[in-house]
């Protein structure tokens, strides 16, 4: 098969850069070897704010040194927890939020994402949004708990007021096992 002119998941950093910017909030719910919190960590700059989380120590210790090395400005706090309990750590409104969803990659594919936190988790970033903010998340239906989760994740968010927010699926049809994204957003402050 053919590559994309674009990258799918490159293609969310595009949409993330139409919200986030110098001196904003953003979390990272799966920071994983720390690549969207370098992403984040950059784009926020010296004056903003990233908190990442992961339940995986290997994690942290791992983007802990990939954001060293990176010479990222010291703006994040890296958080040893489930993303589900969220509200404990971020108590300030967010631009832009991102889930990269399933497992850590060169870890163990046992520990993924799982629907009983993954939900709760979404339901949590959503009410911390700010105006004009995003949540990207990325899903991997290759394997079976990314589909079941992609499915429950949409049913969710197709449920949603759209005066409350906006989610949008971006998706290839003809290769459905190929990793997708959703955004949701939230509307800016004059907008009616
Ligand atoms: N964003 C990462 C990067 O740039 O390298 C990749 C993320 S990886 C696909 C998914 C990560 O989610 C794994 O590191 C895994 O440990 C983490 N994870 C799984 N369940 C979690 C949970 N309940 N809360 C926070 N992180 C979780």
């Amino acid at each position: 098969i053919w590559q994309r002119m674009i990258d799918l998941l490159d293609l969310h950093k595009h949409f993330i850069l139409t919200h986030l910017g110098p001196g904003d909030v953003a979390v990272d719910f799966t920071m994983g070897n720390g690549h969207d919190t370098e992403f984040l960590s950059r784009t926020v700059g010296p004056a903003g704010h990233v908190y990442a989380f992961d339940i995986q120590e290997q994690a942290i210790e791992s983007t802990a040194r990939h954001l060293k090395e990176a010479g990222c400005p010291e703006n994040y706090t890296l958080i040893h927890a489930s993303h589900h309990l969220v509200k404990d750590y971020v108590k300030e409104p967010f631009r832009a939020g991102m889930f990269n969803l399933g497992y850590l990659p060169g870890g163990d594919k046992r520990i993924t994402t799982m629907r009983e936190t993954t939900m709760p988790a979404i339901a949590a970033a959503i009410d911390l949004m700010a105006p004009d903010a995003i949540l990207n998340i990325a899903v991997y239906p290759g394997h079976a708990e990314g589909e079941a989760e992609g499915k429950m994740i949409c049913e969710y968010l197709e449920g949603l007021s759209r005066h409350k927010v906006c989610a949008t699926l971006v998706k290839i049809l003809n290769s459905p096992t190929s990793p997708f994204f959703i955004m949701v957003e939230t509307k800016p402050p004059k907008s009616v």
